[in-house]
């Protein structure tokens, strides 16, 4: 494994307040990020908001907000949200951040330079309403769907970047990495994009009907349009071009989107990066939808609770526990009270918590709550001592390739051995009798150390209650 990590979540659209989805992604960009601060990695994790484009714009008029005060506001409820969720991101990036524009700018100057930008004509379905151009899929029964009318087949010139030039290379490029995009059912539908041609992206707006975005460089009656301007965030946050956080770390990019933005990821960026003279990403991972159960979700005030509010109800690190737990990465999950309530009493409660505390309070009661001495084990302390480092070798292999869920079964059947062990060795009755000394001390041994490496594989999914375990136990936390 390559010693750095660069982590993104994609920049969340300012056109709503943040949800379950946002909170899922940017939790395991977390978590990742932690796993390989553990593992002794250098860590950049990187995430914001995407704040150009029409949507954006409708909505801040929705408020009756001049756009900037609405971005600006909505940008902070996310900004606010992640230290709450214990995510603690490196760079949180704005699209309206000056630094940002000017890379927007310089890539796409570059790319004009290069011939692969050309003006022309688009055609589509507009909505006067909206002001925009709707694709067939965006309907609704043919209507718009804000406004319920039949949209107009309209004209428009516009700046197109050339993308289908690209389409043999990344195809290619997806072939010969398998990793490139996983998991691979996500890789397939993407190869599967590309067997068809590629049609050039428009990649501009006339100002003359939408204001709120970066101006082209070459042309200023345009601005860009959003992906374009967005995607870019993943090299501006790092200070491509010049900085040197850029050269070292970009290479080890590693983006994590849901499955319903692959096409502007999986296609887009990669002949964007190529056309600019830049490197591919390393890794694209992409996971599944979440479904909240409605019915298993209690109410208040008559309206159903929004996940999010079950972070006060329950605490911050059960709900991630939860997620990371549940999801199987790539597929979707199923969201309810009722599971994340079970999930709690089970495997926090019962499994994990009782094996901390009868540990501490043997280790109290019978050594002056310091460390015993090992001993020369037996076939029950041997078998404790394999699967923990069997459970070490998984968790590193699962967590690398974001198997967690998988990481954490095997965290969760070390913790069901040791409970198991602690029941079997029976330490109360070992320290009636004085000549059976050793023997408590070895299973006390165990036990502890069994605790211990819990309280650092815990340490990315549950911060606070991993280091409030480390601090029980008498170790240093990590981080
Ligand atoms: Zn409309």
């Amino acid at each position: 494994m390559d010693g750095k990590f660069y982590v993104t979540t994609p920049i969340y659209y300012v056109n709503a307040e943040p949800h379950l989805g946002h909170a899922y992604t940017t939790i395991l960009a977390d978590v990742l990020r932690r796993f390989h601060h553990l593992m002794g990695h250098e860590t950049f994790f990187v995430t914001g908001t995407d704040e150009h484009g029409d949507k954006v714009l409708q909505a801040a008029r929705d408020h009756d907000m001049d756009p900037k005060q609405y971005v600006d506001k909505v940008s902070r409820s996310f900004k606010e949200l992640w230290p709450r969720l214990h995510c603690e991101p490196d760079r949180f990036i704005r699209t309206t951040d000056p630094e940002h524009v000017a890379v927007v700018q310089a890539i796409l100057q570059r790319v004009y330079e290069k011939g692969d930008i050309y003006f022309g004509r688009y055609e589509g379905l507009y909505c006067t309403g909206c002001e925009r151009f709707y694709t067939e899929k965006e309907l609704e029964g043919g209507l718009c769907p804000q406004h319920r009318v039949v949209p107009e087949r309209r004209e428009e010139e516009n700046y197109f970047f050339r993308m289908s030039r690209y389409q043999e290379w990344l195809r290619g490029h997806i072939l010969e990495n398998p990793e490139f995009i996983r998991p691979e059912r996500y890789r397939n539908e993407a190869l599967s994009m590309l067997r068809e041609p590629l049609e050039d992206l428009c990649i501009s707006r006339p100002r003359a009907r939408l204001d709120w975005g970066i101006p082209l460089p070459f042309d200023q009656r345009f601005v860009t349009y959003v992906w374009f301007d967005a995607l870019i965030n993943y090299v501006s946050a790092l200070g491509y071009p010049d900085q040197e956080r850029f050269s070292r770390l970009w290479p080890h990019a590693q983006h994590l989107i849901a499955k319903d933005i692959l096409k502007p990821h999986g296609i887009y960026w990669p002949t964007m990066l190529k056309a600019a003279g830049i490197e591919p990403y390393s890794h694209l991972n992409v996971h599944g939808y979440w479904n909240v159960d409605a019915s298993k979700m209690s109410k208040s005030l008559g309206n159903v609770v929004r996940p999010l509010d079950l972070v006060e109800k329950y605490g911050v690190d059960p709900f991630r526990y939860f997620l990371i737990r549940e999801m199987t990465f790539g597929l979707d999950a199923n969201f309810s009270e009722t599971a994340l309530v079970q999930r709690l009493n089970a495997d926090l409660a019962n499994d994990l918590g009782n094996l901390l505390q009868r540990t501490l309070t043997m280790a109290r009661r019978y050594c002056e709550g310091k460390v015993p001495p090992a001993h020369p084990g037996e076939g029950l302390d041997e078998e404790v001592r394999v699967k923990a480092g069997e459970m070490v070798d998984n968790y590193k292999r699962e967590m690398a390739r974001l198997g967690t869920h998988r990481a954490l079964m095997g965290v969760w059947e070390l913790i069901g051995l040791a409970n198991r062990y602690i029941d079997r060795t029976e330490p109360f009755r070992l320290a009636k009798d004085p000549s059976r000394r050793q023997r408590l001390e070895n299973v006390l041994y165990h036990a502890l150390e069994v605790n211990r490496l819990l309280s650092l594989v815990l340490w990315p999914v549950m911060p606070s209650s991993a280091s409030e375990m480390s601090r029980q136990l008498g170790l240093r936390a990590p981080g």
